[in-house]
């Protein structure tokens, strides 16, 4: 008897702990109290008024998350701050 896979193995990357995102972020609806007490018991050690998310990028040395790093770099982008150049 043979027995042979067919498919490729899924191989799935070692999670990665980075900082919480910096972005300072309010829930509407709710006040700071509100973010603090509702964080404060669902993810212990992290800055409420932050992002909860796991940041991704660093910019200017801050970690963000991918959503508020494009934010930021939309801005930066449309002020003119990024210039484009060519890929190497
Ligand atoms: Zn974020």
């Amino acid at each position: 008897m043979t027995i042979r896979p067919l498919k490729q193995p899924v191989i799935r990357p070692e999670p990665v702990a980075t900082p919480q995102c910096s972005m300072i972020v309010y829930t509407v609806g709710h006040d700071a109290a509100w973010r603090a007490k509702w964080y404060g018991e669902r993810r212990p050690g992290t800055d409420p008024k932050r992002c909860q998310h796991d940041s991704h990028v660093t910019i200017d040395g801050k970690p963000y998350c991918r959503r508020h790093a494009g934010g930021l770099a939309l801005d930066r982008w449309l002020k003119g701050e990024l210039v484009e150049r060519a890929a190497p």
